[in-house]
């Protein structure tokens, strides 16, 4: 018996919980795309954040629906706006690989008070986007810990 507590034993698996573990699928457009095809793409994909890549497939920015909201108020014709001119673009974008822990990933969240994180890998001269964490993975930790579904 080790005599820890169970608020250490929790604190213990948090802290082994990984991004990898709770990953979702990213959904990504080409930097040319409008701004109307985005606005389809989170509708149809179901998702708040769209990643942006080049041609070389490598992450230049991150769209949220308040990004695409933002476009929409204008009187542009949408269809004719490049996302690339709405998105955040690197370098200031916020990110997380496969290995980092997912309570590292939820302070991130927080502390910049965004929706989402890509998950991505270094691949030439950029980076390859590989997944995806949102609240909803965070919050998928919390219940899975309560069901002690979490080894
Ligand atoms: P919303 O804008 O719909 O509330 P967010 O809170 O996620 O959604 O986004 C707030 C702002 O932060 C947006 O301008 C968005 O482009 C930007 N943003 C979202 N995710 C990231 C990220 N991972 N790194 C940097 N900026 C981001």
């Amino acid at each position: 018996y080790t005599g820890k507590t169970g608020s250490q034993l929790l604190t213990e698996k948090i802290k082994k919980i990984q991004v990898d573990d709770y990953k979702s699928i990213p959904v990504v457009v080409q930097e040319n795309t409008s701004v109307y095809d985005a606005i389809c793409t989170m509708f149809l994909e179901d998702v708040g954040t769209l990643f942006v890549v080049n041609k070389n497939t490598h992450l230049v920015g991150v769209l949220s629906r308040k990004d695409l909201l933002r476009a929409s108020l204008g009187r542009q014709d949408l269809a004719e706006i490049p996302v690339n001119i709405i998105m955040t673009r690197m370098p200031n974008i916020t990110v997380c690989s496969n290995d980092d822990l997912l309570i590292e990933v939820a302070n991130k969240l927080i502390e910049k008070q965004i929706d989402a994180l890509p998950v991505v890998k270094e691949e030439g001269e950029g980076l390859e986007v590989i997944g995806r964490i949102t609240k909803t993975n965070i919050t998928k930790v919390l219940v899975d810990l309560a069901k002690n579904e979490v080894i």
